[in-house]
């Protein structure tokens, strides 16, 4: 692809052409969430001016074309993650509702006194906390694989902690503070081994990294809509099928029932057993849409792209004074998290945003990572398949000025 191939992508989406306190909007807060291409805003407002309709249970033609595109949707993620079934893949609100439903039914299932459950140093507070109820509940016991100074994962910790009380690994394929891609193959082949499930954190990874569930083999896999370049209140589990089969429900309601008595109940088949209530429809129904466009360009041409503007910012943010970059594995992508000697990353977000910049500041949601190393956060700069570098030379420029008025 050309330059002017990505100004037409860049061009997609609407929100890209605004300015920010009368200077055009710089957006590097997509690991927080992406902006929507056009496609997606008009996939959700056709489903409410044309077709807005509740689904499965209607016999009219709105449902049913509601109900169509929905289940449209299943299909397309199954795609995009690789799994062989699309009663596989479950919809939640995302990543989060999507942990705690596995911690929910396949945990209070199978986790009891004295088992393990192993996440690592640089885990989302949303796959720490689900665990951390889980084994106060159920006196288990949540180990913590390390983070090496270059924020990698101790790959040899993970090995001497895994043990045949380790009855679930729960691990980020891309941590959202640090950028670092851990080698989650090889942990799932090694837990697996020791007999535990693993459960796969892919918020971040599923925009950037090509997602293959049956060749990483992984148990669980999660991820957000709203960080694809889809809509917010959707997201996707998938899961193996007979693990899902054998797991407790989650919610209990209408959909997700064969028969209902007050004697008892039975569920529906997969994957309705798990979507209890009217869903997501209008978001369920866009989503298809971010998927098509991520698959229109290709994810490797968008991870060269973002590849590119990563080893640009990295080398011209080392060349500023004082600034540090926390985080420099071997395996990363598209975002880059340092701190500037004696500046609150804070202060750099207010300034950078009264330049039309907009970073992210703070913990990440990963605050046990921000005391890992002794920071109180960072400043967060990621990239999508938007960006270009002149803004990074916008960022650069907005850094050398805020530096010096803080200083
Ligand atoms: N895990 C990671 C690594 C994340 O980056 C995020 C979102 N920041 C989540 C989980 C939670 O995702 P959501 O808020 O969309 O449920």
């Amino acid at each position: 692809r050309t330059l002017s191939d990505w100004l037409a992508l860049r061009q997609q989406f609407p929100i890209l052409s605004r300015e920010v306190k009368g200077k055009p909007l710089v957006y590097f807060d997509n690991a927080a969430t992406s902006q929507k291409p056009q496609v997606v805003i008009d996939a959700l407002s056709h489903y409410y001016s044309y077709y807005n309709a509740n689904i499965h249970r209607g016999i009219h033609t709105l449902a049913e074309e509601a109900t169509m595109a929905y289940e449209a949707t299943r299909d397309a993620v199954r795609d995009f993650v690789g799994a062989a079934e699309r009663e596989e893949i479950i919809f939640t609100r995302g990543t989060t509702e999507a942990i705690n439903l596995v911690a929910y039914t396949w945990g209070r299932k199978h986790i009891s006194e004295g088992d393990e459950i192993l996440i690592s140093g640089m885990e989302h507070h949303s796959n720490i906390v689900p665990w951390q109820i889980l084994c106060a509940e159920k006196g288990a016991l949540l180990k913590v694989v390390p983070v090496e100074d270059d924020g990698s994962l101790s790959m040899s910790a993970f090995h001497e902690l895994l043990s045949e009380r380790t009855k679930l690994v729960s691990i980020v394929q891309v941590s959202n503070a640090l950028g670092t891609v851990n080698p989650v193959k090889e942990i799932i082949d090694a837990a697996h081994r020791a007999g535990a499930k693993v459960l796969v954190d892919g918020a971040q990874s599923a925009v950037h990294l090509d997602i293959d569930v049956q060749d990483m083999d992984c148990d669980f896999f999660a991820f957000s809509g709203h960080k694809v370049y889809g809509p917010t209140g959707v997201g996707a589990l998938y899961g193996k099928r007979e693990l899902l089969e054998s797991m407790p429900v989650f919610q209990g309601g209408g959909e997700m029932i064969k028969e209902v008595s007050f004697e008892g109940t039975t569920y529906a088949d997969l994957p309705y057993k798990y979507e209890a209530g009217t869903p997501n429809i209008a978001d369920t129904i866009a989503l298809k849409a971010a998927l098509d466009f991520i698959s229109g360009i290709g994810k490797a041409q968008i991870r060269a792209h973002e590849d590119e503007l990563l080893a640009y910012a990295t080398a011209e943010l080392k060349a500023i004074p004082g600034l540090k970059i926390i985080g420099e594995a071997a395996q990363k992508v598209s975002l880059v998290s340092f701190v500037v000697e004696g500046i609150h990353p804070q202060d750099i977000g207010v300034l950078l945003d009264n330049m039309g910049i907009a970073v992210r500041t703070g913990h990440h949601c990963t605050q046990p990572l921000m005391k890992r190393f002794g920071i109180p956060g960072t400043v967060r700069a990621s990239f999508a398949l938007y960006n270009e570098k002149t803004e990074i030379d916008v960022l650069i420029a907005a850094l050398h000025k805020t530096i010096k008025m803080l200083t």
